[in-house]
């Protein structure tokens, strides 16, 4: 009788899953779980909670369509809170589970998590799942990948690479344990009340209709022309907010626009969507290569950093820097959880260049608010602004006023933010 648990990180979806879908074939019984970090709620060394209630609302709202979803094929989802690697490490102790399943997170605390666990003893297989191309269909080793983005894009085009294929969610799901009487009663009530209207729900079933929505709208054909827009709905396709938590795969994003190609033509918008998710994937491919370097105040470069000053973290976090388009931005982060693009690079300059502020601090405040927040992405864009990631350009400071120039010449947004 093979009892596994399977692990549910930021994968939180049964299509093209297939971490998920191999438990399933391995297990005579299994036991989905998901852990809410303790950490997260705890206060971080700035002073704030590590996750913002946008996003718990988000992911609350993507875990009770999980457990619809799992109890469907007739099982379920537990949820817990607490150190994953102690909760874990007693579920498996208790349910007597051979193993534990999950996605591969190649980031540095999430690599811990599952490094504690090995060293107890416990079975813990890993599949690499987030990415939009597979590493073994890459036309080189990921340690040895090129640091630019540039050369990394050519290199994948010239083998003519777009996607890897994605599957479908397992037809059956093996049965909860029968042991599961000892651990149920420890379990978190599996609903809670909503915190807050993000207007975009969470879950896999909100994620496929929003895509299925925005292509059916043709946004893919004007999305280069809008996609450094401020305001509104379809500038951008938003598909971030889902794919943070796994609710959709960036395969499955990937190979519906491949069908839309092949049903209206490509042209420039959807390769530059194409392009975008590629972003994606360096900053996660990357993290193979430089891990636990890219965490450094220095990143990958030599620079050094500036005292940490409170009161303008304070200012800036607050949106009270006294520039308009800044605050502006700072005030929509915080009250819904999403920043344009654009912004989030213009209000990032800021603060690294214009007020002398440590990057690291800001990216903390970014995964705080953002409900997107990717620790690949959140990373790797804030070296790349700070000039202390692969970027042999160095820095990328942003003249605000020619941003407001550019970008919000009638002040709208500042207005409707302010
Ligand atoms: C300082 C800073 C921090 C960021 N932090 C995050 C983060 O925590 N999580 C996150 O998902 N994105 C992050 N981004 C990247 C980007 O801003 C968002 O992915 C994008 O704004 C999300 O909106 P969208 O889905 O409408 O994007 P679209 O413009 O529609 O792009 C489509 C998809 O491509 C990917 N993508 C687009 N731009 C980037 C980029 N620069 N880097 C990596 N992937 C990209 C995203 O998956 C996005 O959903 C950050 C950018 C900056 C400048």
């Amino acid at each position: 009788m093979k009892v596994l648990i399977y692990w549910f990180r930021n994968d939180l979806r049964l299509s093209d899953n297939p971490a998920f879908t191999q438990a399933c074939l391995a297990a005579d019984s299994l036991l989905p779980v998901y852990i809410h970090q303790l950490s997260n709620n705890e206060l971080n060394e700035y002073g704030f909670k590590r996750v913002s209630h946008h996003r718990q609302e988000f992911v609350r709202q993507s875990l009770d369509q999980l457990r619809r979803q799992l109890r469907g094929l007739g099982s379920d989802l537990l949820e817990y809170e607490g150190r994953p690697e102690v909760v874990l490490a007693e579920l498996a102790k208790v349910m007597s589970a051979q193993a534990i399943y999950c996605e591969q997170i190649e980031a540095p605390q999430e690599i811990d998590q599952v490094a504690v666990l090995q060293d107890l003893g416990i079975e813990v297989n890993e599949f690499w799942q987030s990415s939009m191309l597979s590493p073994q269909d890459l036309p080189f080793d990921l340690e040895a990948m090129p640091d630019m983005f540039t050369q990394f894009r050519r290199e994948v085009e010239a083998v003519k690479l777009r996607n890897a294929e994605p599957i479908p969610e397992p037809a059956t799901c093996p049965p909860l344990p029968q042991s599961i009487d000892a651990i149920g009663d420890k379990a978190l009530p599996s609903t809670s009340p909503p915190l807050v209207n993000t207007g975009y729900p969470g879950g896999e079933e909100a994620a496929m209709l929003h895509l299925k929505r925005y292509l059916e709208l043709r946004f893919p054909d004007s999305y280069k022309q809008t996609r450094n827009q401020l305001m509104g709905q379809d500038f951008s396709s938003k598909f971030s907010l889902w794919l943070a938590s796994g609710c959709i795969s960036a395969r499955v994003i990937a190979s519906e626009l491949a069908v839309y190609e092949t049903q209206f033509g490509a042209n420039e918008g959807t390769y530059w969507l194409w392009f975008e998710l590629l972003w994606r994937d360096y900053f996660r491919f990357i993290h193979f290569k430089y891990g636990k370097k890219l965490y450094r105040a220095q990143g990958l470069s030599k620079q050094t950093t500036k005292p940490f000053d409170s009161l303008k973290y304070r200012q800036w976090t607050s949106g009270n820097t006294g520039q308009p388009l800044i605050d502006a931005g700072m005030h929509e982060l915080e009250r819904t959880g999403y920043l344009s693009n654009r912004l989030r690079q213009v209000v990032a300059s800021y603060w690294i260049y214009d007020m002398d502020g440590d990057w690291r601090a800001g990216a903390a405040w970014f995964e705080a608010q953002l409900i997107d927040y990717d620790v690949y992405s959140n990373q790797g864009n804030w070296l790349y602004i700070a000039g202390r990631g692969t970027d042999p350009r160095g820095g990328r400071p942003f003249n605000v006023v020619k941003q407001m120039r550019d970008h919000d010449p009638h002040g709208v947004y500042q207005e409707h933010w302010r």
